[in-house]
């Protein structure tokens, strides 16, 4: 089979060929072509948020989780006390790195099935002065679960709490309005629902924090002021930028805008995530999460019942057919995953529907049912 396998996966995922045909080409870090693309790119991020009279854009090189390290490492002073939203896995990594780069972390725990509480975190943010920055995870792609972002920036706001928001899996599909939702800091990545490939995140610092942020950072490398100061002033990376990387995010995002921005790819993802649900359903499968609390960007699955159920073998053989399972990130049940996000429709997730039912048969098992 010649055809790329499609990624059900969180990031990396599939991508256009506009987009892969973009990394084509050679660029030089300090050449005015390349500046004017990574010029580009931070300007058209910044209109996604509506966000260019407040914030500035500060781009960084690695994966997403670098960016997270960054952000907290570059607004968060070092005497700060930062309080974690932990309803998943994505919770707990940002409240480690927190712990690591040697800020003082408090973890809130909440079911992960269900979202974080604004009203336990205003009690909490009564209870306990000391607080001076929240971490929340917008989509927390653990399970899947659509965080209450407005209702946590504005209990902040009232508190006069800074508030750091990993979007990394919600950026460009689910609405975010700088003008609306007050947050310091906001991280994002090329390699989500923009549908660029991996490989650098982006930060959105408002403009009136980015000042007193200078010296934060205990990291060269990590420092988004800096970081941002030398882009300001010489339109370049402070160290070798991935070129290819920043050339195909600014491919994504003309296709991004082209589709309709926001909106459309919101729509987009929800129809992808309305046909996988009925597919599943009609093999038995039940996913883990209340619609509710449901985001459209990755569902979590129920594992089948029958004894006959390995993970290992169920992805092997939706892998022969073209399709990239993942595996699920509970602690205390069975379950995979399947993103709905990536340059894939409805049609693709039809065929995953039946890469799903066809593995089953593989394995001899009648239904998706849940033990429960
Ligand atoms: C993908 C993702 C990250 C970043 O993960 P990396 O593997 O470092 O790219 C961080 N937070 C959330 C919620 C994510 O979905």
């Amino acid at each position: 089979m010649d055809r790329d396998k499609i990624l059900l996966t969180p990031g990396p995922l599939t991508t256009t060929l506009r987009t892969k045909l973009a990394m084509l080409r050679d660029w030089g870090s300090w050449d005015s072509d390349f500046n004017d693309v990574t010029a580009r790119v931070r300007r058209s991020l910044l209109k996604i948020i509506h966000g260019q009279d407040t914030h500035v854009v500060v781009p960084l090189q690695g994966s997403g989780t670098f960016s997270v390290e960054a952000a907290v490492a570059t607004v968060v002073p070092r005497d700060g006390h930062v309080l974690v939203l932990d309803n998943g896995a994505y919770c707990k990594r940002a409240a480690k790195l927190t712990s690591m780069m040697g800020r003082r972390c408090t973890v809130m725990a909440f079911d992960e099935a269900a979202q974080v509480s604004p009203v336990a975190l205003e009690v909490k943010l009564t209870a306990d002065a000391s607080v001076t920055h929240v971490v929340l995870i917008h989509c927390e792609t653990g399970a899947g679960v659509w965080n209450p972002l407005q209702e946590v920036a504005d209990t902040c706001e009232k508190y006069g709490k800074g508030l750091i928001v990993d979007a990394m899996s919600s950026f460009g599909a689910l609405p975010i309005d700088a003008r609306e939702t007050r947050f310091d800091a906001l991280v994002a990545a090329s390699g989500k629902c923009l549908e660029g490939v991996p490989g650098m995140g982006f930060v959105f610092i408002r403009k009136a924090v980015l000042a007193g942020c200078e010296g934060r950072s205990q990291s060269l490398a990590m420092d988004l002021h800096d970081q941002h100061a030398y882009m300001e002033r010489t339109g370049q990376w402070r160290f070798t930028p991935p070129t290819h990387v920043v050339v195909a995010l600014a491919e994504a995002i003309a296709q991004f805008e082209e589709e309709g921005g926001q909106p459309a790819r919101l729509a987009r993802y929800t129809q992808n995530y309305r046909t996988l649900i009925h597919g599943m359903s009609r093999l038995g499968f039940m996913p883990f999460l209340d619609p509710a609390v449901q985001a459209p960007i990755i569902v979590t699955f129920h594992a089948p019942g029958d004894s006959r159920y390995e993970f290992r073998a169920f992805y092997a053989f939706a892998r022969e057919r073209g399709f990239i399972l993942y595996p699920g990130k509970l602690t205390q049940v069975e379950t995979f995953r399947v993103g709905c996000i990536g340059a894939i429709g409805p049609n693709e997730m039809e065929q995953a529907v039946q890469a799903v039912a066809l593995a089953l048969e593989d394995m001899g098992i009648a239904s998706g049912e849940p033990a429960i």
